[in-house]
């Protein structure tokens, strides 16, 4: 679950975020939609704690990110819990971001066996039984360069996902793959909804939104503008923003 209260995020003197509220229930799958700059990309980074917001709370999984709570007052965490607590998301980018010197299997073990500590045999048969799950078992010992990038980006989804994240964090998985490739990557985002984990996806793919989200956030100059179950938010968008989008998008 991911609880978000007044999220306010700038750069310089330039306002990203301007007041970001938000309520997700486990299991829930929400995409965000929104033009060029709403800010979707800053909000995932804020949630995954790769930015910092300069006011507002976000609670993942019961714990009130990079603050807790000494004698009625709110103090930053330590480095360590703020790490540790980095890993209750997993987040999958529009770059593969694999490792180039490790294969697919290294790839996804490297996160439970370096972080968490965890034995290798344990981990190794974890990784393939992922990697099985992406549809790349047979790729386990190839190199991100020798992947196609549709490849890359299932096992990117397998990496994150070995950590066992409680919520998976997407932002444009797709959008520089080749067109082939992009069916077998929603395909695989599609397994990993169905199988519970909380889902927030920023996507341009409308046609995967409509099927697989419960629910559709539209972004407009730093602020939720829209928030509706995915028939309702298609159905009968509310805001006249969002109906020129759609209709410049569909
Ligand atoms: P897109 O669909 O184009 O990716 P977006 O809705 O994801 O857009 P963001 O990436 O969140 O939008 O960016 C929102 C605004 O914040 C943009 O004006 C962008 O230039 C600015 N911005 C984002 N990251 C930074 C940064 N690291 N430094 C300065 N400005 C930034």
């Amino acid at each position: 679950a991911i609880w978000i209260r007044n999220l306010h995020k700038s750069f310089g003197t330039n306002p990203v975020l301007k007041g970001v509220s938000l309520d997700i229930p486990p299991g829930q799958v929400v995409c965000v939609l929104g033009g060029s700059g709403s800010g979707k990309t800053t909000m995932l980074r804020c949630i995954a704690q790769l930015e910092t917001a300069e006011d507002g709370l976000i609670v993942m999984s019961g714990e009130l990110l990079g603050l807790r709570e000494r004698n009625g007052r709110l103090v930053p965490r330590s480095a360590h819990d703020i790490a540790r607590q980095r890993r209750l998301a997993g987040m999958v980018f529009q770059r593969f971001n694999l490792f180039p010197h490790m294969t697919a299997l290294e790839n996804v073990m490297e996160g439970p066996v370096r972080v968490q500590k965890r034995a290798a045999a344990e981990v190794r048969s974890e990784a393939l039984e992922l990697l099985r799950s992406v549809g790349l078992e047979h790729r386990a010992d190839h190199y991100p360069a020798q992947l196609s990038g549709g490849q890359q980006q299932r096992v990117a989804i397998a990496r994150a996902l070995a950590l066992k994240p409680t919520v998976m964090l997407f932002d444009e998985p797709t959008s520089a793959l080749d067109p082939e490739s992009v069916g077998d990557v929603l395909a695989v985002m599609k397994s990993v909804a169905a199988s519970g984990v909380t889902m927030l996806v920023v996507t341009h793919e409308l046609s995967f939104a409509r099927e697989v989200a419960d629910r559709i956030l539209f972004m407009d100059g730093g602020v939720i503008l829209e928030d509706a179950p995915t028939a309702d938010f298609f159905g009968t968008p509310r805001e006249d923003r969002t109906r020129a989008f759609l209709a410049a998008v569909l």
